[in-house]
């Protein structure tokens, strides 16, 4: 009988690209996957992709509970209860105990949850007698800040409601960079996301595997003083094996919530080596009109070639609105889509650089396809790992905002320029280089992560029924 893994994601673009990227590993060392989604997120998904590209032994199926996906910010702190609550444990006894009736010889032999999901699933495992584990897509360094903030208050570092107590660049934690005081993940939604992550910390504590969608090598000493206190198991980076061997395309299709477009890949074809900058803010990156337009200047004074993700809700509250004549003067080297197969474009090699807001997916496919970064984050973890990325492993430089909160386009320039052209530009595309390959060796085996996953996966295989 094979294992029988019971996956529940974060409804949010970039939990579910890990934690789909987690099953095909997990397929591959013979899992069987049941992959369960909020019903409007399933049908979002279904609806952007033609799927049966998912693969054999991933079946994705809902529980009855509607949640539209995480791509807005809007009323956060009321969504992310209302899915705690609506797809929390008497939602995931019931799921578990349907497969287990229908499928006499498949039944759930394990858990793995989001870390955000995991609120009271505990209980669940146990009466049900299922190994849990814990899945945290971003890096160590996002949970360790998380889990040790309740003593930062106890150490008078932070108010009680986490806001620091003085506004300058500090090392809160001896084995993270130093992080200037709004950095801090928490506060773009203020006290809630604090004692939130509080509690997803006491809540974590217990579980005995604890997955991390990164790789010990990048940020060793955090992942040397969390394991002291959790089961911390690095396992990434979670990209196909493909991607890896610089194949460049992959059978697999991620569950995206919007219709991916491919015909980039064709224009990427005609342009030269390392010339294009590839422009990107994720899932739910926003910008302002004003910002907007700066940047499209920007990119239209480098006089390079680009490739820019303008989805149909990037600019604050109605459609993104170029600047006039702005398509006619980049016809030549310009190329717009409303969303890329990323993947396959930061492996393409006429990439030059990402300017990216930095989320944790985003970063860590920069990394192992080994491109430089222009840094541009907007919430949340993006100003951890910007910090990670320019302070710590020299991978790319940020993007400063003016006194107004804008970035000029002479900025985008000036980055732009310094990567390409500068030598501190050429050290960081050799920095890039040197950890694409650390990055790679971690999953090969005998890496790091490759060690990590396989404890984890002979650990699951051993589960009685
Ligand atoms: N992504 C994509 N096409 C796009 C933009 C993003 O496939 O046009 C993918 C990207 O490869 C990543 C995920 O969406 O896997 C976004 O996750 P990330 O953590 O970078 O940002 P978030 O959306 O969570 O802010």
């Amino acid at each position: 009988m094979a294992p029988h893994a019971l996956l529940i994601p974060l409804p949010a673009q970039g939990h579910i690209n890990p934690m789909m990227q987690l099953a095909w590993k997990l397929v591959s060392h013979g899992f069987l996957i049941t992959f369960l989604n909020s019903d409007s997120t399933h049908n979002r998904i279904h609806k952007a992709n033609t799927l049966n590209s998912f693969f054999d032994n991933i079946r994705m199926i809902s529980a009855p509970f509607e949640f539209p996906p995480l791509d807005s910010l809007e009323g956060i702190e009321n969504r992310i209860e209302s899915l705690i609550k609506g797809m929390g444990p008497s939602v995931i006894d019931k799921v578990i105990q349907e497969i287990n009736a229908r499928e006499e010889e498949n039944k759930v032999t394990c858990i793995i949850a989001d870390v955000w999901m995991c609120f009271g699933l505990q209980a669940v495992a146990t009466l049900h007698e299922l190994p849990l584990a814990a899945f945290h897509t971003a890096l160590v360094s996002l949970f360790a800040i998380r889990y040790f903030s309740a003593h930062l208050v106890s150490l008078g570092i932070l108010h009680s409601d986490g806001i620091p107590k003085e506004d300058k660049k500090t090392k809160y934690l001896p084995c993270m960079p130093a992080l200037h005081s709004g950095d801090l993940p928490w506060l773009w939604a203020g006290e809630y996301m604090f004692r939130k992550g509080i509690r997803m910390g006491e809540e974590i504590k217990d579980i005995k595997w604890v997955l991390f969608n990164s790789f010990i090598e990048i940020e060793a000493p955090v992942v040397e003083t969390l394991s002291k206190e959790v089961g911390v198991y690095p396992i990434g980076p979670l990209i196909p094996p493909e991607f890896l061997i610089d194949s460049r395309t992959s059978t697999k299709v991620l569950p995206s919530f919007r219709k991916t477009d491919t015909d980039c890949l064709q224009w990427l074809d005609k342009q030269c080596a390392h010339s294009v900058i590839y422009i990107s803010f994720g899932s739910t990156g926003i910008l302002s009109e004003k910002q907007l337009e700066e940047l499209a200047l920007g990119l239209e004074a480098t006089q390079r070639p680009f490739l820019w993700v303008v989805r149909s809700d990037l600019m604050k509250g109605s459609e993104a609105n170029l600047p006039v004549g702005f398509l006619e003067q980049v016809r030549d080297r310009g190329c717009i889509v409303s969303w890329a197969p990323q993947l396959e474009v930061l492996s393409h090699p006429s990439i030059a650089c990402f300017v990216t807001h930095c989320g944790w997916n985003s970063v860590q496919e920069s990394i192992t396809m080994g491109v430089p970064m222009l840094c541009w984050p907007y919430f949340a973890d993006q100003f951890l790992n910007r910090a990670y990325v320019v302070d710590v492993w020299k991978l790319g430089l940020p993007l400063n905002a003016n006194s107004q909160g804008i970035i000029k386009q002479g900025e985008i320039v000036k980055g732009v320029e310094i990567l390409q052209e500068s030598e501190q530009g050429l050290e960081i595309r050799e920095e890039a280089k040197k950890l694409k390959i650390i990055a790679r060796d971690a999953v090969k085996d005998g890496g790091s992560s490759w060690n990590n996953f396989n404890l984890f996966v002979t650990a699951m295989k051993r589960q009685p029924n």
